[in-house]
């Protein structure tokens, strides 16, 4: 079932995985309904791009859901928004969440345009989560924090917290966190999740992340696998057998993600 990211919420906490291409999303869907998680489908405007377009990808996700027979609760979203016209052709395309990544905007800015975002989601009932401070840069004061979620009313807040995208060098402000924790009463994000021991995933759930974000640890994953197959195999040329070959590294991945989410 397609729905917004309060619906999952509601439920618990949850794993955005990154998707790129038809095979990913389908494996996760597999993975994740076979072991019962709930999951929010993250897509980048590049993703989008790289796949034909918001439509394409919307359409996508609803064929595997009734193809595959997805049982559990699934949330369509829109990754780093960069402006309110991606997030509104996502939401008309029927995304049913999106991120308006105003980071490097004036506060006031990303405040005021976080709102147009928020009003014409609400229309449609999509979740909007904003972010705050700079992920991979400027971490925010606790004061611009509830300024943000306090002016904009996001459904859900990435706030810088020191991880990064990708692989690199990262320095937790886990104060910050506890702060943040203490004083925010919508779910928190944490943008940056790969590359983090499932122990510090775990520290981080434990300490209020609602929603983790992952997506370079499955294309690290998805790679590797597909490296290693094309070395010892290099007469094969069908596309579905090469490709094909990355579903037991991204499952595997996927499964080891969502255990920390384990009894929490
Ligand atoms: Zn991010």
């Amino acid at each position: 079932m397609l729905v917004n990211a309060n619906e999952i919420l509601r439920d618990g906490k949850v794993i955005q995985f990154n998707i790129n291409n038809l095979e990913w999303t389908k494996w996760i869907l597999e993975e994740c309904n076979r072991l019962h998680n709930n999951v929010i489908l993250g897509v980048s405007s590049n993703a989008i791009k790289y796949m034909g377009g918001p439509n394409v990808v919307a359409l996508m996700v609803k064929g595997l859901l009734m193809d595959l027979d997805i049982r559990i609760k699934v949330c369509l979203h829109l990754d780093h928004g960069k402006d309110i016209n991606i997030c509104k052709e996502c939401i008309d395309a029927g995304f049913t969440s999106v991120m308006f990544d105003g980071s490097l905007m004036e506060l006031n800015d990303n405040i005021s345009i976080t709102k147009e975002v928020k009003e014409y989601a609400s229309l449609f009932n999509v979740t909007v989560e904003g972010e705050v401070g700079v992920i991979g840069g400027e971490l925010p004061s606790i004061s611009l924090v509830k300024r943000y979620v306090d002016e904009t009313s996001v459904d859900m807040v990435a706030v810088a917290l020191g991880t990064v995208h990708g692989y690199g060098h990262m320095d937790i402000d886990w104060s910050l966190l506890d702060e943040v924790q203490k004083e925010i009463d919508v779910p928190l994000v944490l943008h940056g999740g790969s590359g983090i021991s499932n122990d510090v995933l775990r520290l981080f759930v434990d300490k209020g992340i609602a929603k983790i974000n992952i997506n370079t640890d499955l294309q690290s994953a998805f790679s590797k696998a597909i490296r290693n197959f094309l070395e010892t195999n290099s007469d094969v040329y069908d596309p579905r057998k090469i490709i094909g070959f990355g579903e037991k590294a991204l499952k595997k991945e996927v499964s080891s993600k969502l255990s920390v989410l384990d009894g929490r």
